[in-house]
């Protein structure tokens, strides 16, 4: 470094100190954040795609910020797993959703289904099985009721420790979903390994149907893919009834996505199950 020479080596240092100072800052803000209870829970519908009713929902994490208003979870989830910070911030997820769906299921509002988003960092670490464990028992909840989704790239470690997690994961009576599928690099003989309940397909294989042939040949395949291995499946983003049709005519089994609702703050979603109740 010494010999870069002085004007060298001050302009990189600099430039790496702005960035970094930036990244420290957001950082600084997102621990505030969570001591404050400013990051929440919202619930997005998810509904059987035949009896149209709600069967759950996924957690999808907000900070509200007083100033700034809502920020999404694209881009502050990308910080928390460059900086550590997920894993607090997953173990607050688990236990505020977990919390509130025992609350749901004291009030009488039926065993929902709630599905957390895991990281990469969260599902490699090797103390998964614990944390969950501990949470399901501090709050309640129903294991059944609880399912974890997973990304193929969380996946793409040692195969044998992999699916040794998944097991031990599953031992607790949970349910495990592989998410954005199809976007990703795992293998059809590295899936047929796994041991998941759900598959869900990507948005951006839903977003065209039924219009794009090639869309449609691809959510075919996915369905049936999942089928055969005897996965539930479930498409992400249906905004139209025109997409909902084809994956209904597909048995495609469950769905979420704008259509029905975005995420909406636990007391709306609360009011959606209590309409659902009625009718
Ligand atoms: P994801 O898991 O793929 O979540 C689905 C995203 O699609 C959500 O964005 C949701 O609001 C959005 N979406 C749902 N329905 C529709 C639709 O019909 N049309 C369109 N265009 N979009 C739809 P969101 O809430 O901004 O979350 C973005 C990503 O942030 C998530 O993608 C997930 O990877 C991550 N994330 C969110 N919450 C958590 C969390 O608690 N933990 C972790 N590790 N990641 C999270
Ligand atoms: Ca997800
Ligand atoms: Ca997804
Ligand atoms: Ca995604």
């Amino acid at each position: 470094a010494k010999a870069d020479g002085r004007n060298t080596y001050s302009f990189y240092s600099d430039s790496l100190t702005l960035q970094a100072r930036e990244r420290l800052v957001l950082e600084q803000r997102l621990r505030n954040a969570m001591k404050q209870n400013h990051l929440t829970c919202y619930y997005q519908p998810q509904l059987d795609i035949n009896s149209g009713r709600i069967i759950g929902a996924e957690v999808l994490l907000r900070w509200i910020d007083p100033s700034e208003g809502i920020i999404s979870p694209d881009t502050f989830i990308p910080l928390a797993e460059a900086s550590g910070l997920i894993h607090p911030i997953g173990n607050l997820v688990l236990q505020q959703a977990c919390r509130q769906g025992k609350a749901w299921q004291l009030e009488g509002l039926a065993n929902i289904n709630l599905a957390i988003n895991v990281s990469a960092q969260q599902f490699n670490k090797g103390d998964l099985e614990q944390k969950i464990n501990a949470i399901l028992q501090e709050t309640g909840f129903d294991p059944a009721c609880l399912e974890l989704e997973v990304t193929e790239n969380a996946l793409m470690g040692d195969e044998d420790v992999v699916i040794k997690t998944m097991l031990a994961l599953r031992a607790l009576g949970i349910k495990l979903a592989i998410d954005d599928f199809g976007t990703g690099y795992s293998s059809l003989a590295y899936l047929k390994r796994l041991p998941l309940d759900v598959l869900k397909i990507d948005r951006r294989f839903v977003e065209n149907l039924p219009r794009a042939e090639d869309d449609q040949s691809i959510a075919k395949a996915i369905i049936d893919l999942a089928h055969n291995l005897r996965f539930k499946v479930l498409a992400e983003g249906v905004e139209t009834s025109e997409q909902l049709a084809f994956l209904r005519q597909q048995r495609c089994d469950y769905y979420q996505g704008y259509y029905f609702s975005k995420a909406v703050p636990a007391a709306e979603f609360a009011a959606l199950l209590k309409k659902q109740r009625t009718s």
